[in-house]
This record gives structure tokens, sequence and C-alpha cells, in this order.
């Protein structure tokens, strides 16, 4: 499969070019020449399928022969090594829990199968590939775990020091091998210039990429979720909504790559917090990116989704068919915190601050009589312990995965400007 870059200014390019350079000479993100729907029979089937094989049906034509069958099979093994339960919390609303995975985000999935892509692309090259990555706190656990041991890859991860929780923090600085933690004096903001000027540094020759959701590797199979969410719901035969509490819009944007492969998906909400650059967008059809601003979601702080531009593309940059197939509401921390309250006085369920922002997608659609809403439950609430223990009255137990990292050495390298991280890239 080639892919084109959405500037339109730099030539298409293979699978392997796209994923191992990220993003295109033009600074565009990548997108498919071609979108061939499954076939009728695969969907009206769908039970009869492993999440295995439905992961490789949805996938496949994205790779090509890029990457032999035997193989990408086996990465699609590695990749989806865990369940993703649907949680039902009212008589038409259920929370499709993504974070069961080894990191506890849904953020494993993307980062493991590109760390796979990127290591079968990269064998046999004496030259090792570099991965740089600026995160505010859960792409960096979830892209350590997911690339170490990758042969021929090297990781950097830059955090912002004293921003990202302890759990976080040991989650990128503890692992050791092939991933490297610099521990930066200064915000997220300045992570993520610092990575951008390594990118456009002429001195360093290092071979270099990123691991975040415009590399299409990390994107796609995002689209995995919606179908597994459609086969466990189908036999209800209700109309689905899907409610995405979304930052960079790579997530939801996968959902409507999915409904584009045939799967029968009546709308699409993206819930964003006050981080409002899209659901105005819809309004009035001005896209206006803008500083991100804090708040208790903060993996969704962002102002300006770098994805957002491949699901104008989904709709041919049709305002008026964008909006009927997707919509977009942003709601505050007062707004969040309440319904957190409310979903647990309901039904008992404990959903992070992120989850709550999708369940008041669907709340804010409004679902009718023939429908059913899914809010895709992004994080374990221990990832935002301090939030949803100040919420709820609850004391959030530590899962297996998350005590496994939280007793071990951090090792970070204190950076402090470019000049750090060019040093180290250096070596
Ligand atoms: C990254 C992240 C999001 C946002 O996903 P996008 O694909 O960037 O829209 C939402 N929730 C959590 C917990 C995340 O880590």
């Amino acid at each position: 499969m080639n892919y084109y870059s959405l500037h339109h200014k730099s030539p298409n390019t293979t699978f392997k070019n796209a994923v191992v350079q990220g993003l295109a000479k033009d600074r565009g993100i990548y997108f498919p020449e071609n979108i061939t729907p499954l076939s009728k029979e695969f969907i009206e089937n769908i039970e009869n399928y492993t999440n295995h094989e439905i992961a490789y049906e949805a996938i496949k034509q994205f790779v090509g022969d890029e990457i032999p069958t035997s193989i990408l099979k086996e990465i699609i093994e590695k990749t989806v090594s865990f369940d993703f339960p649907l949680v039902t919390i009212d008589e038409n609303i259920a929370s499709l829990e993504l974070f069961h995975g080894p990191t506890m985000a849904f953020k494993d999935v993307g980062a493991k199968f590109m760390a796979q892509c990127l290591e079968y692309f990269n064998q046999g090259n004496e030259e090792e590939v570099t991965v740089l990555v600026a995160t505010s706190g859960d792409t960096g656990g979830a892209v350590a775990n997911g690339f170490l041991g990758a042969k021929g890859v090297n990781v950097v991860i830059l955090y912002p020091s004293g921003k990202v929780s302890d759990i976080q923090e040991k989650q990128l600085t503890t692992l050791g091998q092939n991933i490297t933690a610099l521990e930066v004096d200064g915000v997220f903001d300045d992570c993520q210039e610092m990575v951008k000027t390594a990118f456009l540094d002429e001195e360093i020759t290092k071979k270099l990429t990123s691991a975040n959701s415009i590399n299409i590797a990390r994107w796609l199979p995002q689209m995995f979720y919606f179908f597994f969410a459609y086969k466990a719901l189908k036999s209800k035969n209700k109309e689905l909504v899907f409610s995405v509490p979304s930052g960079n819009f790579g997530n939801i944007c996968a959902g409507i790559m999915a409904q584009k492969l045939g799967l029968p998906i009546k709308h699409f909400v993206a819930a964003t917090n006050v981080n409002d650059t899209v659901p105005n967008f819809l309004v009035d059809g001005v896209y206006t990116p803008k500083p991100s601003k804090a708040t208790i979601s903060n993996a969704m702080d962002v102002g300006n989704p770098s994805n957002f531009i491949r699901i104008r593309e989904l709709f041919n940059n049709d305002l008026e068919t964008l909006k009927s197939a997707f919509s977009s509401y942003s709601f505050t921390d007062d707004e969040t915190r309440e319904t957190m309250k409310k979903i647990y006085d309901n039904s008992g369920y404990v959903a992070d601050p992120h989850g709550a922002v999708g369940y008041l997608g669907l709340k804010k659609y409004g679902l009718k009589e023939n429908e059913f809403g899914v809010f895709l439950e992004t994080a374990h609430p221990v990832k935002f312990l301090d939030v949803v223990e100040e919420t709820l009255p609850v004391k959030v137990e530590i899962p297996e995965q998350i005590q496994k990292v939280i007793n071990n050495k951090k090792v970070a390298i204190k950076a402090s400007s470019y000049k750090d991280l060019k040093a180290y890239l250096m070596k």
C-alpha cells in the first residue's frame, strides 16, 4: 500500500518508508492511497473470528506485501495480547476498557505494533534507528514498554521533570536496555520543541523517527478496538454510537477508518476537555489552533490536534458530510468531576477523567431508542490516582503491572536545554 502526504508536496511512498520516516519531507502526515471495504460476509459473521483474525483482516491492506503474512500475524499476536472488555454502565451505555495492557494506557496497542514493524524493517541494517518521543505522561510509558528490547531500535524519551505522575515516571525511567529517559528541566512544550529541533538539525546523522500517532503504524492498529466492540455488541441489534475522549484525534480517526472498512457504526462523538479547537471548527468551519490548556484529563490537553486533517480527508474535506457522521463537544473539569461522581453513584463504576469526558459526549449527543452508546475508557483510574481519589470515595487498588515498576530504580539523564539532547545524540 502506498501513502501520500496530506501537504501534497512530497512523493507518495510505501508503508515501510512512511513508518520509518514518521512524517513526510514536506512535514505533512501520511494517508493511505486506497481504502477498500472488507467483505460483507466477514462483517456479518464477525463473531466467528478470533480477535487476532479480525485484526489481521482490518490491517492487512494497509501493510500490503511489505511484511510477510506469517510475520504480520506474529506482530498482531504480540500486539493484541490482552482483553478489551465492555462494561455496561447504563441500560444503553457501555465502557470499552482499553487499559488492560502492560502500561494500562490504550497507547500500548499502537506502540507495540509500531515497535514490531520498525524492528522488522530495520533488520539487517547496520545503522540503528533512534525513536525520539516527547511525553506529557502516558505516551512515554507505552512507548518504553512497547519498544523494550526491539533490535536495532533505540528509544529516547523526553519528559518534563516533576510534571508527570510518580507512576508514569517509573514506567519510563526504570526499564533500561534500549530505552533512555531524558528528564527535562521544563514543561512538555519544551520537550516537544527539543524533539522538533533535533529532527531539523543537520549535524545529527543518526536516523531519527517519532513514535506519536502521526506515525501510521501507531495510528492504524487502533481500528481494532472498534471491530472488537462491534463483535461483542452485534447481537444487541442496535445502532452503535462511539464516543472517544480525544486529544490528538488519532483514536477516533482510526474508528472512522474502521467505519470506512464497512463496520456498521451510526455516529462518532469526539469528546474533548476545554481544549475545544475541533468542537469550534464544527460550529463555523474555521480551524483555529490554540495553545493547550491544562486540565484534569491531561492526556487530551492538545490545542492543535495533529490527526484532525486525516478526519477531514476521510470526509473529502466537506463540512456537511463530516457533521452528518461526527459530532464534537467540549467539557469543563467541573463537569468531568461531577460526571465521575454520577457514574459512580448510579453504577459503582470508577471512571478516570478521560472516560468520564467520553461518557459526557454520549449524554450530550442524546442516544435514541434504537441506539447503543460506547465510550472508550482510555486509561485505568490508577493512572490518574490523585483526581480519582479526590473526587470519589474510593481507594484505587494498584494493579500488578504497576506494582512491578513502582519499586524499581529511576534512571534518567538530566537535560536543561537542546544542547544536552544533542550531546546525547552525537555520542
Ligand atoms: C492519548 C490519550 C488520549 C487521546 O487520544 P488521541 O488519540 O490523542 O485523541 C485520551 N486518553 C488517554 C488516557 C490518553 O493517553
